[in-house]
């Protein structure tokens, strides 16, 4: 393609929402991807023996099934279908004692005590209307404001440390695990501000929409991007690293799905030295440390409920959650990390051969960690699934190293763009009412590292694509 009018750095769900969005207003779009398999974050890979399909990065997809971009779309006339786990989410207390998340918002409540009407009061509440709920958080700076009462209700709840809700909101200690696992997604230390947010726009999710997986794997998203995006004259070449801007194919607009690290690379020279500066400055977070088996059977969990439980959070209670998280915050190796599980062959069996699993699992470590950590995350699923070691055939192994070389945007092996923290939240990667646009006229940018921030929800593509039409359309 030679003449195109926008040229997308980058495939991963944000790169390809935007190409989508803007060649449905009828832009030609060229879209430029590094590795060999366009999606980025959504790539699915048979990681350990043929026939075991894994999730290489994103696996569970509220914020997709959520977001206003994906629901626009209507991927499923693209051969795209999510599959739900029986229940989305369980955390073992201590072997053979969970608490649950459920769709149903009752039954959660059943099972947190003293907790379960607070529970159901706010997180059930905002799980009601969590239609608003993501009108108003991934896309907080439309005008006029999308859904400003529940906006003012999350804003309220969530901008407290998830410490201090333990502390003084709840009393027992299911609810008190729950939400601290939940909060845990933010890869910050649970003492830090706005990490309840996090975590009451995950339990919501679970209670309104669920936490599906993408039957066939998270790479399906991608392929279903890709046929729209060819089917509205678009194209994706893969295996194009691109280094510099001036040597793109002529065009009006270039999106970069990059975080700002490799945005300065290939286009730091357009920009003024105090943009310059902002990028220069930015924070990438924490790390992860993943591992994925091939098994040859169910996970022997000590609690049976887990079996049906798409996602399960190995920490143990509150408190330790927050001694793991703080200590990767600190820049240490916790021994018993929060580790985060999916069996997505719990609810989507056409990822592994007939009676066999995949399990898909990270712990958060310090930036660009370099210790192995297989030994720790196995020790955690041990101390709740007793003789699961006897059931792994093959395993998986990819440390911060290893997840950047596998995707540049991965820095220090940071899954998010950058790091989440209150003041990276709202400046994203700049304070400004269309943080998407750069100083160049002509350069945009649409990754994670942009409002709203880490997730597949293609958001800030789909902001990205609207602010190059309105400036340039
Ligand atoms: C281990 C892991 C687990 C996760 N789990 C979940 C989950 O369960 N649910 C969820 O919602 N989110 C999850 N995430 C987060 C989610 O994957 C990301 O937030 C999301 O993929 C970000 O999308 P993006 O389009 O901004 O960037 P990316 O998906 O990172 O895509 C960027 C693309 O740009 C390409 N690229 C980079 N540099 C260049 C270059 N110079 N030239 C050309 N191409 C380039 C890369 O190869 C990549 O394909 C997870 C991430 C990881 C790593």
């Amino acid at each position: 393609m030679r003449d195109v009018d926008a040229v997308v750095v980058g495939s991963g769900p944000n790169g390809l929402v935007a190409a989508v969005t803007l060649a449905e207003a009828g832009w030609r779009v060229l879209v430029l991807e590094a590795a060999s398999q366009a999606g980025g974050g959504l790539r699915t890979e048979e990681l350990t023996l043929p026939g075991f399909r894994h999730d290489v990065c994103a696996s569970v997809h509220p914020l997709a099934i959520a977001s206003p971009a994906f629901r626009g779309l209507g991927l499923e006339r693209e051969g795209l279908r999510l599959a739900h786990p029986a229940v989305p989410l369980g955390h073992p207390l201590s072997p053979g004692r969970s608490v649950y998340l459920h769709r149903d918002v009752a039954a959660t409540a059943a099972g947190l005590g003293r907790d379960g009407a607070a529970w159901a009061r706010v997180v059930g509440g905002l799980g009601r209307r969590w239609e608003r709920l993501v009108a108003g958080v991934l896309d907080p700076l439309a005008l006029p404001p999308r859904a400003p009462l529940e906006t003012i209700a999350f804003g309220a709840a969530g901008v407290w440390p998830t410490t201090a809700v333990n502390r003084f909101a709840l009393r027992e200690e299911p609810a008190q695990a729950l939400l601290a696992g939940l909060a845990a997604h933010a890869t910050l230390d649970l003492g830090q501000p706005m990490t309840t947010g996090i975590g009451l726009l995950l339990g919501a999710l679970g209670h309104g929409v669920g936490w599906p997986v993408a039957v066939g794997g998270s790479q399906s998203i991608a392929d279903a991007l890709v046929a729209r995006l060819r089917s509205l004259g678009g194209e994706v070449v893969t295996g194009e690293r691109v280094t510099s801007v001036d040597r793109l194919p002529s065009a009006r607009a270039v999106l970069l799905d990059l975080t700002p690290r490799q945005v300065l690379a290939v286009a730091g020279e357009r920009f003024r030295a105090r943009y310059r500066g902002r990028l220069e400055r930015w924070r990438y977070g924490s790390g992860v440390f993943k591992v994925d088996w091939a098994l040859d059977g169910p996970v022997p969990w000590a609690d049976p409920g887990l079996a049906g439980a798409g996602t399960v959070h190995l920490v143990g209670t509150a408190p330790e959650a927050v001694a793991a998280e703080r200590a990767v915050a600190r820049g240490r190796h916790p021994r018993r990390p929060y580790v985060l599980v999916v069996q997505a062959t719990a609810a989507d069996p056409s990822r592994a051969p007939s009676g066999k699993h995949t399990l898909w699992a990270y712990c958060h470590v310090p930036h660009g960690s370099t210790v192995d950590m297989t030994t720790p995350i196995e020790e955690q699923i041990e101390r709740f699934a007793p003789g699961f070691r006897d059931r792994v055939l093959a395993r998986h192994v990819m440390g911060p190293a290893a997840m950047e070389a596998h995707n540049a945007n991965e820095v220090g092996g940071d899954i998010a763009g950058g790091s989440s923290d209150w003041r990276q939240l709202a400046a994203r990667p700049v304070l400004s009412l269309a943080p998407w646009a750069t100083p160049d006229p002509s350069v945009f940018l649409c990754s994670s590292s942009t409002l709203p921030g880490g997730g597949v929800h293609g958001m800030c593509g789909y902001n990205a694509a609207r602010t190059v039409l309105k400036r340039l359309g």
